[in-house]
């Protein structure tokens, strides 16, 4: 790059640009490396000191140059957030996992006390329907003999006929000796 810049007005265009680009993707990394790393210093009325010699030291050379200790270090977005160790006793561990299984024990038995109060809901639901469905049933019997009584017919399986006006009935009658008749000649005489 120096090279290029020293021959100065020799370098062909194509030089150029490939200067150009160089310079743009180390200038892209220093900024990258810039945003990732991380500056561990002792800050005192905003003046650095090394962490580990307790001396004065300059936060941009990254080490101390009394004791070497590294203080600038890099480190990626993902790790910014370290998770910390937990040092938990085991003992408690397992209460808490155990509390944990019996929360778990106490949604679902909710859930399914919760699921059969659903369902008897619904079978009482269709019970009051099929009863209410009886009900108007034998109410619309009751209403149909209350009307065959008040025309002087008891109510029975015949009471339909007994209804009728009389030369209905009269066909009818005709009819049901005529068909069987009618039915064994014409099976007969085919
Ligand atoms: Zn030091």
């Amino acid at each position: 790059m120096v090279i290029l810049f020293a021959r100065g007005g020799q370098a062909s265009p194509e030089e150029q640009l490939a200067c150009l680009v160089l310079i743009l993707v180390v200038s892209v990394i220093t900024i990258a490396i810039g945003a990732c790393s991380k500056t561990n210093v002792v800050l005192k009325n905003g003046v650095p000191y090394c962490p580990a010699c307790g001396r004065q030291v300059r936060a941009r050379r990254g080490y101390c140059r009394s004791c070497g200790h590294k203080f600038t270090t890099l480190q990626w977005s993902s790790r910014k957030t370290p998770v910390p160790p937990t040092h938990e006793d085991p003992q408690k561990a397992i209460e808490k996992l155990d509390q944990a299984v019996e929360r778990a024990h106490r949604v679902l038995e909710e859930s399914r006390r919760d699921r059969e109060v659903r369902y008897e809901a619904v079978r009482l639901l269709q019970e009051h329907q099929r009863e209410k469905a009886e009900r108007e049933k034998a109410e619309r019997r009751a209403q149909r003999d209350e009307a065959y009584r008040a025309i002087g017919i008891e109510p029975g399986p015949f009471a339909w006929y007994k209804a009728l006006p009389d030369w209905t009935q009269a066909l009818l009658m005709g009819l049901a000796i005529a068909l069987p008749a009618v039915i064994v000649l014409f099976v007969a005489f085919r």
